[in-house]
């Protein structure tokens, strides 16, 4: 049971819960039966934006957040600190549903909704580090540049503009970072660097500032139309909003909604500013690059590269396990990537691995929803897009709970629930496939320069283009 857990466990998470300063004590336990009017289920990111907004916008509302761990235990303590636009999903599962025209509007939300978490962050003095320096994707073969300009013509077919997206020359690209082999960049600024759990606990205590009541390590064994079992008592609450994201898996009659597929990091020593010289990695800035298995990267508060991948094999038996937060190929793939993308940094020590679980729905688009009749609400499925989305999510929810008819519950995603995955072993099969084909494509494409087809064989099983 998760009340034995020590300040160690949840520090070693990530290097981002390793690095909170000040104690890391979970906060008090449910300790019997209690009445809200919104109880929420889960605090990461989404959970703790429903109830932040919903109680900013209504203060006499009583919100409870119930939380397994601690608040940022999950991923929103754990991730690469991207802070990005760009919706959550597919774009064609989106405009399906709802129209080109929205899912522009949608996707139009998603780049205010990296001000507005940083504009919550100011205002709350939160210190996450949060920066907003925009986001370079670079191409360091062929076939990665022919990805490059295909996501840019996409993009314009579907009204981005090149405020928003744009092709960078060669000395505009140099002037953001050197990428040893780069070819070719994109670069879009709607996205900010922050460290994570800096800001999600932040987050917790700006909603306690509210009067948010948060109890930690209160698992919840039962959710049920407005009352919610927990190790601890009993909740009952008119409105429960479940935002467990990929853990929902866990919860009775959910095994096959996600696949729950893992996400791995690693972090270097603090560099030296001479380093970062020869890097010339503009603060703020992160960057990616275009391979199927692609890295995602950020310089830290604290001048490290932290940077992180997919790629982690899916346990069949247990696929939400501490043993997948670690692996030693998928580290070994990092510390490659450094090396050979960021020659500068090759001899830098790596102080940290961790990694956790992404909730990848069927169709790989995420959901958000409400019924007003029995009060039950969540949002989860953000594929490893979740630091905007969440807070997407949040408003939508807390608008919808309201009963506000606002833009928010209109976008594309609002009552969008893919079907679930096959059952196992075909899921198993599903991810190990994507994971192997996806690193026999990059082998390929990194010997030949040429474009590796054969990634067409995982399109059933990828998201919709
Ligand atoms: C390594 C990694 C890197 C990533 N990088 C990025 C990135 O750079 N940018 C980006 O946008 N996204 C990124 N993501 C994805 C992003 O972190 C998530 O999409 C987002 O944090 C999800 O937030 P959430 O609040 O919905 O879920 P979570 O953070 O998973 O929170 C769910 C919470 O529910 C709790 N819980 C579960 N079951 C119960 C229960 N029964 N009772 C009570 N509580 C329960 C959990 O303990 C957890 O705290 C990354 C993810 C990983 C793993």
């Amino acid at each position: 049971m998760s009340v034995e857990r020590s300040e160690r466990f949840y520090r070693e998470r990530s290097l981002w819960l390793a690095g909170l300063p000040g104690a890391v004590t979970a906060r008090a336990s449910l300790g019997g039966d209690a009445a809200y009017d919104v109880a929420v289920v889960g605090a990461g990111f989404t959970g703790l934006w429903s109830a932040y907004y919903l109680k900013r916008s209504q203060p006499d509302l009583r919100v409870v957040v119930l939380e397994r761990e601690i608040a940022g235990f999950g991923p929103s303590g754990r991730n690469g600190g991207w802070v990005s636009g760009g919706i959550a999903g597919s774009w064609r599962v989106y405009a399906e549903r709802a129209g080109a025209g929205a899912t522009l509007r949608a996707e139009r939300a998603t780049w205010d909704a990296v001000d507005e978490v940083g504009a919550v962050a100011a205002a709350e003095g939160i210190e996450c580090g949060y920066r907003k320096a925009g986001t370079i994707a670079v191409a360091t073969s062929g076939p990665q540049v022919a990805r490059l300009t295909a996501d840019v013509e996409m993009a314009r077919s579907r009204g981005v503009g090149s405020a928003d997206l744009r092709v960078l020359d060669p000395t505009e690209r140099e002037g953001l970072v050197h990428v040893h082999g780069a070819r070719y960049a994109t670069y879009s600024p709607h996205c900010a660097r922050i460290d994570p759990a800096r800001m999600v606990r932040g987050l917790a205590d700006a909603c306690e500032r509210l009067g948010v009541v948060i109890h930690e390590q209160t698992p919840v064994h039962q959710v049920s139309r407005g009352r919610l079992r927990c190790a601890g008592g009993t909740v009952s609450a008119a409105h429960v909003l479940v935002t467990t994201e990929s853990y929902t898996v866990q919860q009775p009659g959910q095994r096959l909604r996600f696949l729950p597929l893992y996400s791995l990091m690693i972090a270097t020593e603090p560099l030296p500013e001479r380093i970062w010289e020869q890097l010339g990695w503009r603060d703020g800035l992160t960057i990616r690059d275009r391979r199927h298995l692609f890295f995602y990267a950020q310089r830290t508060t604290d001048d490290r590269i932290a940077i992180g991948g997919r790629g982690a094999p899916y346990r069949l038996n247990k696929p939400i396990d501490e043993a997948c937060e670690r692996n030693l190929q998928v580290r070994a793939r990092l510390e490659a990537t450094v090396r050979r993308e960021f020659p500068a940094a090759a001899d830098a020590v790596i102080t940290h691995h961790w990694g956790g679980p992404l909730a990848v729905p069927r169709d790989w688009s995420m959901g958000v929803s409400y019924d007003r009749v029995t009060g039950m609400g969540w949002a989860a499925g953000y594929s490893g897009h979740g630091v905007v989305a969440a807070n997407i999510s949040g408003r939508t929810l807390a608008d919808l709970v309201l009963g506000r008819d606002s833009d928010l519950v209109t976008l594309p995603w609002v009552g969008h629930r893919a079907r679930n995955w096959e059952p196992e072993p075909l899921r198993y099969m599903a991810s190990t496939a994507i994971v192997k084909m996806l690193a026999s494509c990059d082998r390929y494409e990194d010997r030949t320069d040429r474009v590796a087809r054969r990634q067409r064989l995982l399109a059933p099983v990828m998201p919709p283009v």
